[in-house]
């Protein structure tokens, strides 16, 4: 197999399929010896694409290429290399990478940067063990919760403990961190997760941003009661009240152009012949700007008290997570449509992403630019998850051409 090639880089995402802690679809969590078996593997592909690799004090996967001077700037490259439980090959993965596969080719063609680049295979964006996303790109961008020691995963154990038993030094977290380097900037490469590009006929596109997610613990209580013997007027119907938010939600979201979704519901005491007296239920809320998200869920809420009262119940709310939408830094997007321009696409597509990624937490580092990739029908958290490999082959030579694009930007600058 051709060192660097696409078909090089699917194959690597089908040996990373093979570490799992189920048979079933692919889980690999944080913290896990899944992990830290997936940090060997990849650690050595960056070793062999001339990367200096090495694990930082959160269990990211790092791979270091220094530049031109001791104090040159370095351009990150990644993507990450957790999954959620059943999942497929390519989300993070592909990323990650292509990310060594294009520091490879660079490397074997001789090609001299201005800058040092370093590549970051994330060790937890999916957020799967501990509930909390994110928690490898926010220790590299410096903005890691001293709040966060104390998350448990389902069997109780602490991220602190967890640490401790993966041979990580808690108190040295801090080390992960980029905060006062001098950085260029951050590429990352991703499935589409969504049906876009395939329906536009399109390879690859140009992300503009990243929505902004908001996830609230939605409860409405009334009354339990027999299904029989308890008159209509008389029922405070806990799930009937939950059932008319459900579609407010659909029907608010929709009308402002956001998209909420309600994914879990739970209905109690949940016997066939009694009347919920409590749902409790779950809110996911994405909008392009902040602004329009807010004021979405400030109509949701309304619609659910007014749900509340008029069926004698009460509504309360608790937001579990609350992330600002990010956009694309433009010079960095311009290299990244440049790139794609190189691979053969003459008027590259752009488009907002609906899923969270690592470039969310490294936008509070540094300037982000993101390059899409077709997946089949958009499916994605799933065994299902698929790729051309056409399409990998063009990705690589886009995203090598982004890289040699913000050289050329960077060089240009420095003049
Ligand atoms: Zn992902």
């Amino acid at each position: 197999m051709t060192p660097f090639s696409a078909d090089e880089v699917l194959a690597r995402c089908d040996v990373l399929a093979g570490i799992s802690a189920a048979t079933d679809g692919i889980e690999r969590a944080y913290l896990t010896p899944e992990h830290a078996r997936a940090n060997w593997t990849v650690g050595e592909w960056m070793d062999a694409a001339g990367l200096d690799a090495w694990q930082d004090a959160a269990g990211n996967q790092r791979g270091t290429l220094a530049g031109p001077t001791a104090d040159a700037p370095i351009l990150l490259l990644g993507s990450h290399l957790d999954t959620v439980p059943g999942a497929g090959r390519y989300d993070g993965i592909l990323g990650t990478l292509l990310a060594i596969a294009v520091v490879g080719r660079l490397r074997a063609r001789g090609v001299e940067l201005p800058f040092g680049l370093e590549v970051i295979g994330f060790a937890d964006e999916e957020g799967t063990r501990f509930g909390r996303t994110l928690l490898g790109s926010c220790a590299v961008a410096g903005t890691w919760q001293e709040s966060w020691w104390g998350l448990r995963d389902a069997h109780g154990t602490t991220v602190r403990d967890a640490f401790i038993a993966f041979g990580l030094d808690p108190a040295r977290v801090g080390d992960a961190s980029l905060r006062g380097q001098s950085i260029v900037g951050y590429l990352e490469a991703h499935i589409e997760q969504g049906p876009l590009l395939q329906d536009a006929d399109r390879a690859l596109g140009v992300v503009e941003g990243i929505m902004g997610a908001r996830r609230f613990e939605l409860q409405m209580t009334g009354e339990a009661g027999h299904a029989g013997g308890m008159p209509y007027g008389r029922r405070r119907d806990a799930l009937l009240g939950a059932s008319e938010v459900v579609t407010a939600v659909e029907a608010l979201a929709r009308d402002a152009g956001a998209i909420g979704t309600v994914g879990r519901l739970h209905a109690y005491p949940g016997a066939m012949n009694v009347i919920p007296g409590r749902v409790e239920f779950s809110l996911d809320l994405r909008a392009e700007t902040d602004a329009l998200r807010d004021r979405v869920w400030r109509e949701i809420e309304e619609a659910a008290l007014k749900a509340a009262a008029s069926r004698n119940l009460a509504f309360d709310v608790h937001e579990l997570h609350a992330a600002r939408a990010t956009h694309v830094a433009a010079p960095l997007a311009a290299a990244v449509e440049a790139g794609i321009r190189a691979s053969g696409d003459a008027a590259p597509m752009r488009l907002l992403s609906k899923a969270g990624h690592d470039a969310m937490a490294i936008a509070d580092l540094c300037d982000y630019a993101m390059l899409f990739i077709r997946c089949k029908d958009g499916v994605s958290h799933h065994r299902d998850e698929s790729v051309r490999a056409d399409d990998v082959a063009l990705a690589l030579d886009a995203f090598e051409a982004t890289v040699l694009a913000v050289a050329d930007a960077h060089d240009r600058a420095h003049d």
